[in-house]
């Protein structure tokens, strides 16, 4: 009778469990304290025959043992458990993961993009590393332009014979226009921004190396009409509603006639200040018809077509919205400055 019940208590300590310490302590008090089931067996014990006094001792000292065991291990998974929640300190802030932001030459690119996207202009892309062809030739410069010196373009291989066949950084992202013009049958309506290199010392004003983003719209009876209301739009976009604009008479060997377009100061509306040094008005793009010499050179007749260009400086745009005083702060990687457009993106 009483290894039948040693027996099944051990079979019940081996499977005990418990989820919390008061369960624990209930196992305890079940099995091992004073008036538990064990210490009622231990009492019984004397009544045991003595030839069996043997083997029931030693079978109770097992079920004392492995309910010590059991019980004692449960505490302890509990007290580990505990310790590791003691670890976790609810109240600290979040480890300080930080978001990158988006480079302002960017975010003022993507902006450009944006306003042209959506007056039906596509995005196009060419190489940065060009022939003097597409930069120079066919936008009309002349063989003894000084853009060609190298005194203001990097040259990545010389052509003593041929101008034209010069390899070198691209001054400006007409070329890409040329590209298109090469393998586009009209009309024609794309943006293309990139990069562009000058043979120039840095410093706060200048860079040898800058953004831009140019346009070009190619059709039939395109006038400068769609021009400056194109422009218009673009500035009210960028700048605000109330924006003016005002062409002013230039030069350019792309195009003709040609302007410089200001827009009115959005900082002083217009009024005159510091930042548009008084005259109400800051310079932000040049543009102007498409030279007929330029049309033909890519292949598209000029009797038949005509159109317009525009090109912006991303920095320069980047400055008027953000009033970036140092034009190398751009390139320096310097977090703190990048920072400061959280915001913006
Ligand atoms: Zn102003």
């Amino acid at each position: 009778m009483i290894l039948e019940k040693i027996e099944q208590l051990l079979n019940e300590v081996k499977g005990i469990s418990a989820s919390n310490a008061g369960e624990i302590e209930a196992l305890r008090l079940k099995y091992l304290s004073k008036k538990g089931e064990i210490n009622a067996l231990m009492a019984d014990f004397r009544n045991v025959p003595a030839d069996q006094k043997k083997e029931v001792g030693m079978k109770l000292n097992e079920l004392k043992q492995t309910a010590t065991e059991r019980i004692n291990a449960l505490k302890e998974q509990f007290s580990q458990e505990d310790g590791l929640n003691d670890d976790v300190d609810l109240t600290r802030s979040p480890y300080p993961i930080s978001l990158g932001t988006r480079h302002p030459l960017t975010i003022v690119t993507n902006e450009i993009i944006d306003i042209f996207s959506r007056m039906g202009f596509i995005l196009a892309d060419g190489p940065e590393v060009e022939d003097d062809l597409h930069v120079f030739t066919k936008m009309n410069f002349a063989a003894d332009h000084p853009a060609r010196d190298m005194q203001d373009t990097f040259f990545v291989e010389q052509n003593p014979n041929d101008v034209t066949k010069n390899i070198i950084l691209r001054s400006h992202t007409s070329s890409v226009q040329a590209r298109v013009m090469e393998t586009t049958e009209p009309p024609i309506r794309v943006i293309c921004p990139g990069r562009v290199y000058r043979n120039e010392a840095i410093t706060a004003r200048a860079h040898c190396f800058f953004h831009q983003v140019e346009g070009l719209y190619i059709d039939k009876n395109v006038s400068f009409t769609d021009l400056k209301q194109v422009l218009l739009t673009f500035a009210r976009e960028m700048f605000g509603a109330d924006t003016k604009i005002r062409l002013r008479p230039s030069y350019f060997p792309f195009t003709e006639p040609s302007a410089e377009m200001d827009i009115s100061c959005h900082i002083c509306g217009g009024k005159g200040c510091g930042f548009c040094k008084h005259t109400g008005w800051v310079e932000i793009l040049g543009c102007g018809m498409v030279d007929p010499n330029v049309l033909e050179q890519c292949g598209i007749d000029s009797k038949v077509y005509s159109g317009y260009a525009f090109g912006m400086g991303v920095e320069r745009v980047t400055n008027l919205k953000y009033q970036v005083s140092d034009l190398r702060m751009f390139s320096e990687n310097d977090v703190r400055f990048l920072k400061e457009f959280e915001s913006a993106n």
